[in-house]
């Protein structure tokens, strides 16, 4: 079911996070260890977006195909440094297109965002929490599909002047209410913290002072540094520092 990571701290290339590593987002693409929840392989597209230090939007890379196919990307990670990231592999849910647009990470200006998981009852639990959405985000969603709602949800908070992590609990809480059941690994950044929830995925993430945070689905390498997160968690980190605490409002 999807894997996701973030990376915040010095510059380092992206192929650190998706090819280097010995379980690398490469490697949790056709050998994921935790498929809690369904799925085998994260074939279905990818998406890496990366801030420049230049400019404070960053550049967005998503392909609908599965990431080892892309020939281009090893060199193109090797040679790419950025000291914030947010990459995706994804395994669509069962009658969701197969498209590029529906890859992670989601985006509007500096803000990056990924789901893993899924809705229950897909749409129709869902469709009062988002006819409350200004019809131009219905009708200009990125995919017809679940996570690319979720997006729309949270970015009308962020728009609204939220917090990360209210705006990511806050639709979490709602989603689980309207569609229990749901799997809602939420997963931000805007380049300067990073905001996640655990709700049906695994979690994990490594904060190594002045290397930075990295916080992802899976652990990428042995490294004992790695640090689980326990289920229904909202996790907030900068790149010195991770706190994390119970989600408000989600039964367990
Ligand atoms: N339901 C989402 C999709 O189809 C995410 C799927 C997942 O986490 N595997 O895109």
């Amino acid at each position: 079911m999807c894997r996701h990571l973030a990376y915040l701290g010095p510059p380092i290339p992206l192929a650190d996070l998706l090819f280097t590593p010995a379980h690398g987002l490469a490697r949790q693409s056709w050998a994921p260890r935790d498929m809690r929840g369904g799925g085998t392989i994260n074939a279905d597209g990818f998406g890496v977006a990366w801030f420049t230090g230049k400019e404070q939007t960053p550049i967005r890379y998503r392909r609908s195909l599965p990431l080892w196919t892309d020939a281009a990307l090893p060199a193109l990670a090797a040679a790419t440094r950025s000291g914030a990231v947010l990459a995706a592999v994804r395994s669509a849910t069962v009658g969701m297109p197969v498209t590029e647009t529906a890859a992670a990470p989601f985006a509007e200006g500096p803000w990056l965002f990924s789901h893993n998981g899924r809705i229950a009852g897909w749409p129709d639990s869902v469709t009062g929490l988002a006819a409350a959405l200004p019809v131009r985000d219905l009708v200009t969603l990125d995919a017809p599909t679940d996570s690319a709602l979720l997006w729309a949800l949270v970015r009308a908070r962020l728009r609204a002047g939220e917090k990360p992590d209210t705006a990511l609990g806050g639709v979490v809480a709602a989603v689980a209410a309207a569609a229990p059941g749901s799997r809602l690994n939420l997963l931000f950044t805007d380049g300067e913290s990073i905001a996640a929830t655990t709700c049906g995925h695994a979690l994990s993430y490594r904060s190594a002072g002045d290397a930075g945070v990295t916080v992802a689905s899976e652990a990428l390498d042995d490294d004992p540094g790695w640090t689980p997160v326990p289920d229904h968690s909202m996790l907030v980190a900068t790149p010195t520092a991770v706190t994390v605490a119970a989600l408000e409002g989600v039964p367990t």
